[in-house]
């Protein structure tokens, strides 16, 4: 049986109910994995959710398998075929993906001044994408309007987008409405008019890559 990646269907779906596809034990301790999945594993530069199943807390990885394993903290208890309560914490992952989402909005932002993301990594308190210069004409990281661009981001954050992901064969492919198609397996918000907050912290430029650290929320 295989293993439905329901994070990857909806952001927004924080619990359900699911039976156990496979378990086993490995460095990490012993693991379970559920059929449907609501939870999002560490990987493409944003962590992993914080979770619990039938109350009982969860560490999230990926499985050398590719399964979405769940390493219970305590004993799990239950039998054959039996269906488990799978819960993700909301708030965490609703920052996650606001900041998993403003690193892609950031990306397009600073297209206009002659840079292209190549790089992000979305964690709390660390949030930063890396950008290569398109070309001879890209603006200097001392003559960026960090303010300004701020401020135009802002006003189409209020503004709003929708953002989109579907799938072509084993790609997953997320688009900000009026931005170009991304291939990406994080969780993203619905709409950048959830976005709250999105401030630069600082660029920098070292070795040909300009780095943009950011900080932004979820707006409730
Ligand atoms: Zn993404």
């Amino acid at each position: 049986m295989t293993q439905q990646p329901r994070y990857l269907e909806d952001t927004y779906c924080f619990s359900i109910e699911s039976e156990v596809v496979a378990r086993g034990s490995d460095e990490h301790g012993e693991w379970i994995a559920l059929k449907d999945n609501i939870f999002y594993p560490q990987g493409g530069g944003q962590p992993a959710d914080i979770g619990w199943v039938n109350d009982i807390a969860v560490k999230v990885r990926r499985h050398a398998s590719g399964l979405v394993a769940l390493y219970p903290e305590q004993a799990l208890e239950f039998v054959k075929n039996e269906i488990l309560r799978a819960k993700v914490s909301p708030a965490e992952r609703l920052r996650n993906s606001a900041l998993h989402t403003a690193g892609h909005f950031l990306n397009f932002a600073l297209y206009p001044y002659g840079w292209k993301g190549i790089a992000g990594h979305h964690f709390p308190g660390e949030s930063r994408v890396e950008f290569s210069p398109i070309g001879p004409d890209a603006l200097a990281v001392d003559a960026l309007p960090l303010r300004e661009i701020e401020e135009e981001m802002a006003a189409r954050l209020r503004e709003g987008a929708e953002v989109k992901a579907w799938r072509e064969g084993e790609t997953r492919i997320t688009l900000i409405e009026n931005t170009e198609p991304i291939l990406c397996g994080g969780t993203h918000l619905a709409n950048i008019n959830q976005i709250a907050d999105l401030t630069i912290k600082s660029a920098k430029f070292k070795k040909g890559t300009l780095r943009i650290s950011y900080d932004a929320m979820y707006r409730d």
